[in-house]
């Protein structure tokens, strides 16, 4: 069973559409299970219905006209129960009822297996036989099995459009097809899909139309020969130590390129006008699925070969400088599994329109990044049919979370409006610019300006930012194929300190690890944000630490507007070891006869620890900022980058809030200020909360800063304070969130939260 569950398993992960998918696994099913009938009902809420999608063993006819009303017969029991229904003869149950449409006859045996997608049922599959059978509890877990199989592709399908689907053959996936993800910055955009895929990978190359087709056809036989060549010195050099048999593999490498099937079906397709990659890529998947159908154990072995091969023709193909991306087109969309920050810091700013990535959240640093400058974005858009898009219009709602692949007239018409009244609204919060960010009753909450790349200094500047209250470190090595120097990186902060003197600029010591792996210094973990990273890692490697203390230090000679800040603290021997690695770098710097004062320092609270240890932390140094990100995360217990938890991870969640209240009490008893740099900054609903508590400044990306603005100029620090109170009563994050949009709305700025809806 577990065999032939595997090959269901990578058949249906190769369907096209939810019509293949379901076909393929009523056929299976009912095979495997030597059955009469398998059956997959969907269930359309709005005619209350289960309706026929696919079915091997009854009347193909009755796909798409047999509605099943909710209520009425056993497959409605499954329904409503969400839970497996075995009946040995099914007519003896109260609620059978005989269907004559489907050309049924008399089936006694039943089991019926909800299809749930995040707690929601989506269908029912069943499974018949004539005899009276009592289905045996293995065979009833293989049927969840499925079912949770199918329950992927019928939501992917739900969110590109079409439900109830079955009369409608081959779901419009991309013409027209819409995918639900998260906002992971605010906007609309309208633009140009460009696909981007991690090199070597295989399964997330794009089709791309080529013009040159006899270059491409060309360069790809140049590929194939150069991997028979390498096949072949393989084989040479292993000659001592294999076998005769083991170097037959080598063989049956050279044999597989040269075979003609492989590389002729390549080039058909290259000729058909797609280019080699692409081409390559369909081809490969096309024999390894051959492959996978042999009921010979050894032939079935024999696909990874051919994947292995094709990755090896990628390769070469991809190092003969055809991987480069093809131009920007004029308003880009980056579209791929996992845009990276990386990617967009390498898209050329004055071209980039968009984001979309299948995985991520809004948490995510590819989110933050997209935010910082200012680029609309979705993330954790996981049925997106990345491979068919390039080229392809698209429109980014970045405030529902929302793509629109080849959108419809009207739909363009409607989003173009949207960015017109957007590009208003901006503008009309430009007029803040110049004013300060104080409240009505005359509390000042200085907005800085979270950064990271150097590239955005100016826009930060522009946006009436009063300095920059977190610039992440980390993204300058990310972007390099090495750690940089310390002369390298003196450069890099010097331009921030020099930018923004004499506003402060809060310099954040490296932050790696977790989400943010560096290429060049490989962390292989279990479980990364548990692990080692941020000042864990550099305390561990003074000798990185020192360098980057030193040029932070060296960077703001003759300026003295550097503040440190220290990321990950969890335990108060981090913050003395750390202090004492900042006293020794400013001692060599003076004592090289720089005029550097010894700058501010400040922990970051994102632990839950830190968060009940945050007096101790502050009588140690001059400052604490709040890390809403991660303590979001660590409090909640919820990956910040994981769309499955997306809807739990909330910073407005009220333990969230009371942490905060916590840290910021503390922080004052000792008479130091409590600033807040996560996202939660820059979210205008969180404003007044975060004006309740008494936070001292607020760190946002530049975006967000009018926004922000816009908010405490009109909410008044005592109303914000008497909301906190209400708030710190509630019980769920929904409370919290009404509660603080009538907040807004009774300020007169409910047109902020009414935007991003
Ligand atoms: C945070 O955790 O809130 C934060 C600002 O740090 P980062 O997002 O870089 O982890
Ligand atoms: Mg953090």
């Amino acid at each position: 069973m577990l065999d032939v569950l595997r090959r269901i398993v990578q058949e249906v992960a190769g369907a096209r559409n939810l019509e293949q998918a379901s076909t393929i696994i009523v056929k299976r099913i009912k095979q495997a299970m030597a059955a009469d009938v398998c059956s997959v009902y969907l269930c359309d809420y709005t005619q209350r219905q289960h309706v026929l999608m696919a079915t091997d063993g009854l009347n193909p006819a009755a796909v798409g006209r047999v509605r099943l009303a909710m209520g009425e017969g056993v497959v409605s029991v499954v329904g409503e129960n969400a839970e497996p229904l075995n009946l040995d003869n099914a007519p003896d149950h109260p609620r059978y009822r005989y269907v004559a449409e489907t050309g049924e006859e008399f089936y006694h045996g039943f089991v019926g297996v909800p299809i749930i997608h995040h707690r929601k049922v989506l269908g029912v599959l069943v499974v018949r036989q004539r005899d009276k059978r009592k289905f045996a509890e293995d065979e009833v877990s293989f049927l969840v099995t499925m079912a949770a199989q199918l329950a992927g592709a019928i939501a992917s399908a739900e969110a590109s459009g079409g439900m109830p689907v079955a009369e409608q053959s081959g779901l419009a996936i991309v013409d027209g097809g819409i995918v639900d993800g998260l906002g992971g910055a605010p906007g609309v955009a309208i633009g140009t899909a460009l696909v981007m895929y991690p090199p070597a990978d295989l399964d997330a190359v794009p089709d791309r139309t080529v013009t040159d087709v006899q270059a491409e056809i060309v360069a790809f036989k140049a590929a194939v020969g150069t991997v028979q060549a390498e096949m072949q010195n393989l084989g040479d050099k292993l000659v001592m130590h294999l076998s005769a048999e083991d170097r037959a593999l080598f063989d049956a490498y050279s044999l597989m390129l040269s075979s003609g099937s492989l590389v002729d079906k390549v080039v058909e397709r290259i000729s058909a006008g797609n280019w080699a990659s692409g081409a390559l890529r369909e081809t490969v998947a096309e024999h390894i699925k051959v492959f996978e159908d042999m009921d010979d154990a050894y032939l079935r072995e024999r696909a990874e070969d051919i994947r292995d091969l094709g990755r090896r023709v990628l390769m070469c193909l991809q190092s003969s400088g055809r991987r480069k991306p093809p131009p920007y087109p004029e308003r880009a969309v980056l579209v791929g599994d996992e845009i990276t920050a990386a990617m967009l810091a390498e898209a050329p700013r004055e071209r980039l329109a968009g984001v979309v990535s299948a995985s991520g959240s809004r948490s995510s640093h590819v989110a933050i990044l997209a935010r910082a400058l200012g680029v609309p974005a979705v993330v954790g858009a996981g049925d997106l049919p990345t491979g068919r898009l390039e080229g392809r219009e698209m429109i980014v709602d970045g405030y529902r979370g929302r793509v629109y692949l080849c959108p419809s007239d009207p739909v363009r018409a409607e989003y173009q409006r949207l960015a017109r009244e957007e590009a208003e609204l901006n503008a009309g919060l430009a007029g803040l610019r110049d004013l300060p960010a104080e409240t009505p009753d005359g509390v000042r909450v200085p907005l800085y300006a979270n950064t990271g790349l150097v590239a955005d200094a100016s826009p930060s500047l522009s946006s009436g930012a009063e300095g920059i209250g977190l610039y992440r470190t980390e993204f300058p090595f990310m972007v390099r194929d090495r750690f940089p120097g310390e002369q390298e990186q003196r450069r890099i902060y010097r331009e921030v300190l020099e930018t923004f003197a004499p506003r402060p600029v809060v310099l954040r010591t490296l932050d790696v690890g977790g989400d943010k792996p560096l290429g060049y210094f490989p962390i292989e973990e279990e479980n990364p944000f548990l692990g080692w990273r941020g000042i864990r890692i550099t305390l561990d490697h003074p000798d990185i630490f020192m360098v980057q203390l030193r040029a932070m230090l060296g960077a703001s000679a003759g300026l003295n507007n550097l503040r440190l800040l220290l990321p990950m603290v969890s335990h108060l021997g981090e913050v003395d070891d750390a202090l004492a690695l900042v006293r020794r770098a400013h001692r060599e710097v003076v004592a090289e006869g720089e005029a550097v004062e010894m700058p501010p320092v400040g922990v970051m609270i994102e632990v839950p620890a830190a968060v009940y240890q945050s007096e101790a932390i502050a009588r140690r140094v001059d400052f604490l900022s709040i890390g809403s990100n991660d303590l979001t995360q660590y409090l909640l217990a919820v990956d910040r980058n994981n769309g499955r938890v997306a809807e739990l991870y909330d910073a407005l969640h009220p333990a969230v809030l009371q942490a905060m209240v916590h840290v910021v009490q503390a922080g004052h008893r000792v008479g130091k200020p409590v600033g807040v740099c996560g996202e939660m900054a820059g979210d205008p609903l969180a404003t007044v909360a975060l004006l309740g508590m008494g936070v001292d400044s607020l760190s946002m990306s530049v975006a967000s800063l009018p926004r922000v603005k816009w908010v405490v100029r009109s909410v008044a620090h005592a109303e914000a304070q008497a909301v906190l109170t209400e708030l710190l009563a509630m019980e769920s994050p929904a409370a919290v969130r009404r509660r603080l949009e009538q907040a807004l709305e009774a300020a007169g700025v409910g047109s902020l939260v009414r935007a991003g809806k």
